[in-house]
């Protein structure tokens, strides 16, 4: 399956013309992306930026934003709005102060599938609802826009309210850089699975590999400083990530010894991975798509707001930390302190 890829010349800038452009969030996105867009020419009179009054709006301020401390104000001039703020507060947010106050015909955009994909949002059927999720940083969106090079983006429409929500999608993916480097065709759906299931199958098996390797190197009697070293903090691997972006996942292997070579690429065929791709797709299906996870997650998600033991991740974190690869790290980290 391949995807359809848009480019600059697809995005008619013309359908954005007159519209009052709102970004609820002034934070990593919501900065980066509310500069690209007044650097591509929307006039600053037509964009604002919706923030509690704190160090996020004075930053806006600072860089000559008209800011709006009250969201249902904002809301009732938007044409567009962009969700900017972290996912876990957007259903709070949007549907009781700024969906009630909505255009029939506004465009909703969000930078992340999860609260659409899951229906968390308060839409109205009029409505345009697009994807527009940089696949960057915030920082990454500004810089690389300003170096005038592109970057990697999904875009979609979820809603197509008033028939020109595609149009809208490309004509602002175009505005915040997005389209300069082809932003690929996507899906909320498609976006939430990816994001989640990296989340929740690959990375804690990656971290589960290491945790057992170190433990398994170290009863061989390898030293928790050689270990450390050896396995990430030299920064190794995130070199070979690197080079996996820029020559190809597999090439990049011929940057290796040849016995290195010969040990990954042999290693890895000989491994049956029947186990784990069940494992992945009872993940993918019976925790991820089915919204086991999000029902899950929204019941904790007030706790993540508090101190100590009462916070089920600081349970987690210590958990993590005390594995013998976590208490070998702080031993080692202290140890070498200032050398680091
Ligand atoms: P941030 O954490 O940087 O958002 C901070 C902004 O949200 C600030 O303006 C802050 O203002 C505001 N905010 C936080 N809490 C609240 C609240 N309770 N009520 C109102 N405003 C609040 O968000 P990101 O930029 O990281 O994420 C925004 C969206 O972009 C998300 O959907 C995310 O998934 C997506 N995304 C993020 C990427 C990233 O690099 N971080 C990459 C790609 C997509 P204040 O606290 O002052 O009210």
């Amino acid at each position: 399956m391949s995807a359809k890829i848009y480019y600059d010349s697809d995005a008619n800038l013309d359908v954005l013309g007159g519209k009052t452009i709102v970004f609820l969030g002034f934070g990593n996105q919501g900065a980066a992306q509310a500069q690209n867009l007044r650097d591509s020419g929307i006039p600053n009179d037509k964009i604002i930026v919706a923030n509690r009054p704190d160090s996020y709006a004075e930053d806006a301020k600072s860089k000559g934003f008209n800011v709006e401390h009250n969201f249902a104000n904002a809301a009732k001039q938007a044409d567009v709005v962009f969700l900017l703020i972290p996912d876990q507060v957007q259903p709070r947010v949007f549907n009781t102060e700024i969906a009630p106050n909505l255009k029939d015909d506004a465009a909703i955009v969000v930078a992340s599938g999860y609260n659409v994909f899951f229906k968390l949002l308060n839409f109205k059927p009029s409505q345009d609802v697009v994807m527009v999720a940089p696949r960057m940083i915030g920082s990454s969106v500004r810089s690389l826009f300003v170096k005038g090079k592109g970057f990697p983006c999904f875009v979609s429409t979820e809603q197509d309210g008033t028939g020109k929500a595609l149009e809208i999608a490309l004509a602002l993916s175009r505005v915040i850089g997005a389209t300069k480097a082809g932003a690929i065709a996507s899906s909320a759906r498609e976006e939430t699975a990816m994001d989640l299931f990296a989340e929740q199958a690959l990375w804690p098996n990656i971290i589960m590999l290491f945790r057992e390797a170190f433990s398994v190197l170290k009863e061989a009697g390898c030293s928790d400083e050689a270990l450390c070293y050896e396995m990430w903090m030299s920064k190794e691997p995130a070199e070979i990530f690197e080079r996996a972006a820029e020559d190809g996942f597999i090439q990049q292997l011929k940057h290796h010894s040849t016995v290195s070579q010969y040990g990954q690429l042999n290693g890895a065929l000989a491994l049956d991975g029947t186990a784990a791709r069940e494992h992945f797709k009872n993940i993918l299906y019976n925790q991820v798509l089915n919204g086991k996870f999000q029902k899950e997650f929204s019941k904790i998600e007030d706790d993540l707001e508090k101190e100590g033991d009462e916070n089920p991740l600081n349970i987690l974190y210590k958990k993590s930390e005390a594995s013998e690869l976590g208490q070998a790290e702080k031993r080692v980290r202290a140890r070498l302190a200032g050398l680091l």
